[in-house]
């Protein structure tokens, strides 16, 4: 099936990789394997299929992570509660303590929060840095780093690092290279190929896309890697729910789709934000002055549906904005098919305030669904004033 898979575009892993029929039924669609155990023939006598308890592995879950390898270009994909566990999970087999991460200026305040407020009480350092500045990541590199965590585009400012350039840097380094792929997705770029070791989703965002799940991922071509990271899941218990794996599966059909449109919508929505007179700064790769344009439009597929932009009018009018759309929900999380906004500063990334990765308070982050993008341009230009 993985050479077979290997041969096939995008959308048809999306719809076939891990999906076959189910052979007992004839299910087209995978069933939700609502089951924590799995009879044995005999003491020890597991069947064909491998499964023995459901924190281990589960049929639902092991078609998620079919798919999700297969639409990450890598081996192997494990499945996670949340993004938050792929990530501890991640750290936790990458470091021991007295090692250090280097995080991006700009990461996920979650990420950041779990690196600064858990794991620094075992010993593991982290120091953070621009990552669209390769030689000051290179710079920032110490005996004992022993990962570099990478987000492209960044969240919430839109920050683009060359992934590839990262990759030369980490392995120089003997560090491992993990992107969270999160806001890009599968569809519009493909960390592994660009030389990264492992890719980490919050499939709470598009792989879901519906905003009905918290699940996360990691994907990786590196059978030890796969190892130590199914061991640790399967110690910790980070796993999730048969029903929550097929929301993922179920979600992950149609990504392309919905990448292409909530693309189209975010390059209106940019569009109308440009030169705005209550808009100050306007974050997205897919501006040709912003200065990751050309390493995004190397190693993306088009530049994907998040936007930020500061207000003129200072922290207080951002604050109004975000009262005043109608269609754009004020609310956390991102990736779904319907609009959100939200002021990252007092909401996703309040765990960064008084630290160097502090959100600026005027800025405003959209995550821009697939509605008619006539009506989302209409609903942020009532909403700025006009
Ligand atoms: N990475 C990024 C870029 C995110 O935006 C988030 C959540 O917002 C996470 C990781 C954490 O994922 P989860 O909320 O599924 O734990």
């Amino acid at each position: 099936m993985a050479d077979e898979t290997g041969r096939w575009g995008f959308e048809t892993r999306a719809i076939h990789a891990g999906q076959r029929p189910d052979p007992r039924t004839g299910s087209v669609i995978v069933p939700i394997y609502a089951t924590s155990t799995f009879i044995q023939d005999g003491v020890g006598g597991v069947r064909d299929g491998g499964h023995e308890y459901s924190r281990t592995t589960n049929p639902t879950r092991s078609a998620l992570e079919e798919a999700l390898a297969a639409l990450e270009g890598g081996r192997y994909a494990l499945a996670f509660a949340s993004g938050m566990a792929a990530a501890d999970v991640a750290l936790r087999t990458l470091t021991r303590p007295g090692d250090h991460v280097i995080l991006g200026g700009d990461a996920y305040g979650g990420t950041f929060r779990l690196l600064d407020k858990v794991l620094a009480l075992w010993g593991v350092a982290h120091s953070s840095v621009d990552l669209s500045d390769v030689e000051a990541v290179r710079a920032a590199v110490r005996p004992n780093t022993k990962v570099i965590w990478c987000e492209s585009p960044t969240n919430p400012l839109l920050g683009i690092a060359d992934i590839g350039a990262l990759a030369s840097v980490a392995a120089t380094a003997g560090a491992r290279l993990v992107v969270d792929n999160t806001f890009a997705t599968p569809y519009l770029q493909s960390p592994l190929g660009l030389g990264a070791d492992v890719v980490l989703h919050s499939t709470t965002k598009y792989l879901g896309g519906h905003s009905d799940v918290v699940g996360g991922a990691l994907i990786t071509s590196n059978e030890h890697l796969r190892e130590e990271f199914f061991f640790l899941r399967n110690a910790v218990g980070a796993v999730p729910s048969p029903f929550d794996s097929w929301l993922v599966l179920r979600g992950a059909k149609t990504l392309a789709l919905r990448m292409e449109r909530h693309s189209d919508n975010a390059e209106r929505v940019v569009r109308a934000l440009v030169g705005h007179p209550k808009v100050g700064k306007v974050y997205y790769p897919g501006l040709p002055d912003h200065p990751g344009h050309e390493v995004a439009a190397k190693q993306m597929r088009r530049f994907g549906g998040m936007v930020s932009f500061s207000v003129a009018g200072g922290e207080q009018a951002a604050l109004e904005v975000a009262s005043r759309t109608k269609l754009f929900i004020l609310a956390e999380s991102l990736g779904g098919i319907e609009s959100l906004i939200e002021h990252p500063g007092k909401m996703t990334h309040a765990s960064t305030t008084g630290s160097p990765l502090q959100v600026p308070g005027n800025v405003l982050r959209l995550s821009v669904g697939i509605e008619d993008a006539t009506d989302l341009v209409a609903d942020l230009l009532q909403a700025l004033g006009d």
